[in-house]
């Protein structure tokens, strides 16, 4: 299923300020809250969709990717394997930073979350190195990650036993809460508490492996669908692929930037490939069938008689998918005649005699147009 255009979805159009997304997804999100929704799976998908929307649009790095790339960019590529969307847990972890404590009685959604603090795994960056052929048709890769993993000895609690004691400094809640009189009436701040760190809870017996972090250095192989038509430095994202969190959080995010291998013959430009092709002048004036290189193969194509230098010829559909649509780009065939710098005395007399021929003579309304023109009409 494609998936609908972020703006679209916060109802925001594209060069809205940061404060006009925050405020749009802020109306959205109290609108489809589960709490106010019970049991209703339409509006609980308008409030993923919300919420994946604003992840994207309310961080400057992903949503300039998104921007130039689509949802390819930021790893909501349909198709791609990278299952999108976000968990309920993300989204409640997201709404510190948009309700402040404000949110209160109304985030609970459970009553187990409260106001405790998630704890978040940080993102982990790699690179993938692909060639031609692998753009060309997408390609899934297996990867080795060295990254922080869960601590297999405490299952990441982080705790001999997994078991915990109520922090005592802020009677399990996460938060501090002071209430103050202002001439608005009371006001509620709640800060976070500096004892627990916001989980509202201390590990009891700290496991020996991980000395209570319930997270560990470790590897990781990951299977990584790479759509086709990616392009050198293009980042694409898996959501919770990333390191561990301490104590049972959410993971980060794996960040995949893209690496293209040079093609020692095909040169890209976007979705078109670009092939020099030499050809003898003999074979520009009475024709010739050649082979030239495709990404995956070779392919015959028909040198006419008269050929001039400069021709480029097309074949279609022969270059790369594009990442953001059904297309396909050309493989664009550039004929070069090529000049000998050494004749023996026979072929230096043939020379000779052609000189002279009027047939050989440049034809202004014969002639190939010029390289800025050709380029003009392929790349505009
Ligand atoms: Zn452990
Ligand atoms: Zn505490």
């Amino acid at each position: 299923m494609a998936k609908r255009d972020y703006y679209e979805i916060l109802g925001v159009n594209k060069n809205a300020a940061e404060d006009e997304i925050k405020k749009a997804y802020r109306k959205l999100a109290i609108k489809y809250h589960p709490d106010k929704n019970p049991d209703d799976k339409a509006a609980e998908e308008k409030f993923k969709e919300a919420a994946e929307a604003y992840e994207v649009l309310s961080n400057a790095e992903k949503r300039q990717r998104y921007d130039q790339f689509g949802h390819a960019g930021v790893g909501g590529n349909a198709g791609g394997g990278y299952g999108g969307g976000m968990n309920m847990d993300d989204i409640f972890s997201q709404f510190g930073d948009i309700f402040g404590g404000a949110f209160g009685g109304f985030g609970g959604g459970g009553g187990s979350r409260g106001g405790r603090r998630v704890n978040r795994g940080s993102n982990l960056r790699i690179k993938v190195k692909l060639n031609l052929s692998e753009i060309a048709n997408g390609v899934e890769k297996k990867l080795k990650v060295n990254k922080q993993v869960s601590c297999h000895t405490c299952g990441g609690s982080g705790a001999k036993n997994g078991q915990y004691d109520t922090c005592r400094v802020c009677n399990g809640t996460g938060v501090h809460t002071r209430v103050q009189q202002t001439i608005l009436g009371a006001m509620q701040t709640q800060t976070t508490c500096s004892s627990c760190h916001g989980e509202g809870r201390i590990v009891k017996d700290k496991c020996n492996t991980c000395h209570g972090d319930g997270i560990v250095r470790g590897e990781e192989v990951i299977t990584i669908n790479i759509p086709a038509g990616v392009a050198d430095g293009m980042q694409l994202s898996m959501s919770g692929k990333g390191n561990a969190a301490p104590r049972g959080g959410i993971n980060g995010d794996l960040l995949i930037l893209v690496e293209e291998e040079e093609h020692p013959e095909l040169k890209r430009e976007g979705s078109h490939l670009i092939y020099n092709l030499h050809i003898s002048i003999p074979d520009a004036i009475l024709g010739k069938q050649v082979e030239i290189p495709t990404i995956d193969s070779k392919a015959k194509i028909k040198v006419e008689p008269g050929t001039q230098s400069g021709k480029v010829l097309r074949l279609k559909g022969k270059g790369l998918p594009d990442v953001n649509s059904y297309g396909r780009g050309d493989l664009l065939v550039e004929i070069n005649v090529y000049t000998p710098t050494s004749l023996n005395a026979d072929e230096k007399k043939i020379m000779e005699q052609l000189q002279q021929s009027k047939n050989f003579q440049p034809n202004p309304s014969k002639r190939e147009k010029g390289f800025f023109d050709r380029m003009k009409e392929y790349f505009d």
